[in-house]
């Protein structure tokens, strides 16, 4: 068989299973589940793999499922990876009516066509030099921290993202090179977006303390951290100037408590903030300045300051020749000139610490209407979300493990990630503890 001839059959065999995984789709829209909870989501993820024989492990980070694709031979494994969680959108006319989460961020497709693609490459795993791992990773969104530290306190878990989670437990140990799609709200069209680039942040929680005293009789023995805060917010802002435009850094700082009671001095108040950056020697410059801002703040007004640094996900790295592939296969299905390139996603994604540590691609897809996280989010064309991004990935593997996986090797040898497994949670463990010294980066 020829690379085409393979290619052909995958797409058919994706194509006479179209209505099942458009239904796998809907299945999982239908039931959408938060984050480290997906436990309906990840049983129909083991009923796929058992129907296809695809041997896996599940409960990884709770909910997580990991399937291995046997190919000809194995010191090459390729990713086909999805997301399981959904977003809090109660207003969205099929959010869960107890939880309140929806699937407003699509990422039903990205299980579906992860399936997709696994439902084709399934018959053909004989054709393939190498293996394919189609992984189902929970909680992409970074939300619920309070449930999250819990777990975390009950030790199952150490970061709030479920790749995070996958790195540390070794899920990804075996694996060479990845690719996921996720939607793109608001690109009705049958696009690929490639390459498209996303931030990274950190997170702070902020405790300023100061003394009480009467704030009508005796402010003078006081210590009044509110000040400090406010001093604080201005000192951030004065920061402003000197980010340049390349990190498109973002820092949105909040008071969460400004004080007790009005006759007192504050001596307790909480901030939080987010340093977001395009990459990561930006996002922990911009960090340092906002631990000045901070400490000198609060030294100027002989307060204390406490900052908890909490780990947040790593800029998006998209690998190029990759890209390159899957931006090939997806004109083929799509049609020429139909691929956009090197747009913002605004958001952050843990994806960005799977692509500190291997060459990835996270791809945007159209067919959908609405704005993200909204309730008016909605698949307006369910075979371009579902089945057209499940044939682009199959045939990017094809790619990848043809001819003796040349393609996938080159890209292994070719790419330095920034990271080690070993390095990256080094980086978080030192960040946490305020030990990052960022001129390493
Ligand atoms: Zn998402």
């Amino acid at each position: 068989m020829t690379k085409e001839e393979l290619k052909l059959q995958v797409i058919s065999a994706i194509d006479d299973n179209k209505e099942r995984i458009i239904a796998l789709g809907e299945e999982i829209f239908a039931h959408p589940e938060l984050g480290f909870k997906e436990e309906y989501t990840s049983r129909l993820v083991k009923r796929v793999f058992e129907e296809l024989n695809i041997p896996y492990q599940g409960g990884l980070a709770i909910t997580g499922v990991k399937g291995n694709l046997k190919g000809r031979s194995s010191d090459l494994r390729i990713m086909v990876m999805g997301e399981l969680d959904a977003v809090v959108c109660p207003l969205h006319p099929q959010a869960d009516g107890k939880t309140g989460a929806a699937h407003s961020c699509g990422h039903n497709s990205q299980i579906a066509s992860m399936l997709g693609a696994a439902i084709g490459l399934a018959p053909f795993a004989g054709e393939l030099d190498g293996d394919v791992a189609f992984v189902a990773v929970p909680a992409e969104e970074y939300v619920e921290l309070e449930y999250r530290e819990r777990l975390k306190e009950e030790g199952k878990l150490e970061f709030f993202g479920g790749k995070q989670e996958f790195i540390r437990l070794g899920v990804f140990d075996d694996i060479d090179m990845g690719m996921m799609i996720h939607s793109h709200a608001g690109v009705e069209d049958r696009r690929f977006l490639i390459g498209c680039d996303s931030s990274g942040f950190v997170g702070k929680l902020i405790r300023f303390t100061g003394k009480e005293a009467h704030a009508g009789a005796r402010p003078f023995d006081g210590i009044n951290a509110l000040n400090a805060a406010a001093l604080s917010l201005m000192a951030i802002n004065s920061q402003r100037e000197t980010f340049r435009e390349r990190d498109r850094i973002r820092i949105h700082p909040i008071i969460t408590k400004g004080g007790d009671l009005v006759n007192i001095v504050p001596a307790d108040i909480r901030m939080e903030t987010y340093v977001r950056g395009t990459n990561l020697e930006g996002i922990l410059d911009a960090s340092e300045k906002v631990n000045r801002s901070l400490k000198g703040s609060a030294y100027a007004i002989g307060a204390e300051v406490e900052i908890d640094e909490l780990p947040g996900y790593l800029p998006l790295i998209q690998n190029s020749r990759l890209s390159e592939l899957f931006a090939e296969n997806g004109e083929r299905l799509l049609g020429a000139g139909t691929n956009i390139y090197g747009q913002e996603l605004m958001g952050a994604t843990d994806a960005g610490d799977v692509s500190s540590i291997m060459p990835l691609i996270h791809i945007s897809t159209g067919g959908y209407t609405g704005d993200a996280h909204s309730r008016d989010f909605t698949i307006c064309d369910k075979e371009m979300a579902y089945v057209m991004p499940a044939k682009a990935m199959a045939m990017t593997v094809i790619d990848l493990l043809w001819d003796n996986g040349k393609e996938a090797r080159a890209i292994r040898e070719s790419s330095k990630p920034k990271f080690t497994k070993e390095g990256y949670l080094d980086f978080w463990k030192k960040f946490g503890k305020g030990a990052i010294d960022r001129r390493g980066f």
